[in-house]
């Protein structure tokens, strides 16, 4: 391989580009980029930088010699536009076209937006600093969506003094991801604080200073966060004979087609682990995956397969929410370890005969490592039944 080419210059995109040189990738290695700044980071958006603790300079993945020492053909503020399979090009948004022997694609997820398309989305180092400017004591905030993302977007703008409705069209927020309880649990942080939280309510048109719901009703707002989740960045691969599908659709080993690996955010891959496809939007994952990604591609004869148990975390309040495993489609959940009303916990998520997953809030590492073992070496259910105090 003499032209590796990485589309997508976020977590993933540098943590391929890093592994390749690292690994011994001494050719051509192009890293393409749509927005303007170097690689950074997401996860403070919506903590550290919202709330003002962090200015954007602290969120730069690396600092601009280590950069320089990767030797890159840097194209940033340049979007891929089209993917030629056959005659192995990437096209640019500039005209330009970049053959590879080689590509990872890392082009992440974008915020998705509800009709009228008005509000505030929280997903890259602009949107984070226009919501900023716009919050502060007294403003009423309107956040559609209790996810993890609206809920810590909700929790700094409580801290800065702002009046905060949250909207969820769901009866408990998260219950389809960690369960009715802790769902319920996380519900109450935002409640103590007298934030408002109206659940069952779908809302139907955004504009920028109010939502309308279903019911007809219309709430008005100083500034309006839209926070439903998110679509994965393919459009560019249309008609490139690539498959998506939620995702670009990959192996065990991360490959899509021949010398075409997908990682982080965008990738859709079977975790031989779970036994089933995935596609997980977690930091940590996004660097693991670019790196196996990496790894595979430079030396296709000894691969791996890409088997994490996947982890993220979630600051709300006073509280740190981590999370190990899979945690979707549960068929039991059970608080095996602490009290739920205490806010330290860890809850247990079990899917036929397995241990899934496990839900920390407020325990050790220690207490948490042990369960991130139990899934990893897929443990069954009864085995860790005995542990259970509740
Ligand atoms: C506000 C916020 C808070 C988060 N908090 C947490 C957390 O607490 N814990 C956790 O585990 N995870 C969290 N995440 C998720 C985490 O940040 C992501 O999993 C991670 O950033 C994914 O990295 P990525 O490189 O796959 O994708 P991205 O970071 O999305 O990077 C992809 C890059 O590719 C670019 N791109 C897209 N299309 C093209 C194209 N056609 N051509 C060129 N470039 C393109 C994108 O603009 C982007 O720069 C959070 C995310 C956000 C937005």
């Amino acid at each position: 391989m003499n032209r590796a080419v990485v589309v997508g210059a976020c977590a993933a995109g540098l943590a391929a580009a890093e592994t390749l040189r690292r690994e011994g990738y001494d050719g051509t290695l192009t890293l393409i980029g749509d927005e303007p700044h170097p690689p950074y980071d997401r996860p403070p958006l919506s903590k550290q930088l919202l709330a003002s603790d962090w200015e954007a300079d602290r969120l730069v993945l690396r600092a601009a010699d280590d950069i320089a020492a990767l030797d890159l053909d840097l194209r940033l503020g340049t979007a891929a536009t089209g993917l030629d399979l056959a005659g192995r090009v990437v096209r640019l948004a500039d005209g330009s076209r970049v053959p590879y022997d080689g590509l990872i694609v890392a082009t992440g997820v974008r915020a998705r937006r509800l009709p009228g398309g008005g509000g505030h989305v929280l997903r890259t180092l602009s949107d984070a600093l226009a919501l900023r400017e716009r919050l502060g004591p007294g403003r009423h905030l309107v956040v559609v969506g209790a996810g993890f993302l609206g809920a810590e977007a909700a929790a700094v703008a409580w801290r800065l003094g702002a009046r905060v409705t949250l909207l969820e069209p769901a009866p408990v927020p998260l219950a389809h991801a960690v369960g009715e309880e802790v769902g319920r649990m996380l519900s109450r942080a935002h409640l103590d604080r007298g934030v408002e939280l109206r659940t069952g309510v779908t809302v139907t048109e955004v504009g920028d200073r109010a939502v309308r719901l279903a019911d007809g009703e219309v709430v008005e707002a100083d500034e309006v966060l839209v926070a439903v989740g998110s679509l994965p960045n393919t459009e560019w691969l249309a008609d490139s004979g690539l498959a998506v599908g939620d995702g670009v659709v990959c192996d065990a080993y991360l490959e899509a087609a021949e010398g075409v690996y997908a990682a982080g955010d965008v990738a859709r891959w079977h975790n031989p682990l779970f036994g089933t496809a995935m596609r997980v939007e977690h930091r940590t994952n996004a660097a693991e995956q670019g790196m196996a990604a990496a790894r595979n591609l430079l030396r296709p004869e000894g691969r791996k397969p890409f088997a994490p148990v996947p982890y993220f975390w979630s600051d709300q309040y006073d509280m740190k929410v981590q999370a190990y495993g899979f945690l979707r489609g549960h068929d039991e959940v059970a608080v095996v370890e602490g009290d739920l009303a205490e806010r330290r916990f860890v809850a247990a998520y079990r899917t036929g005969a397995r241990v899934t997953g496990a839900l920390a809030v407020g325990m050790p590492p220690k207490v948490i490592r042990l369960w991130r073992r139990s899934i990893a070496s897929r443990a069954s259910w009864d085995e860790v039944a005995g542990h259970r105090v509740t």
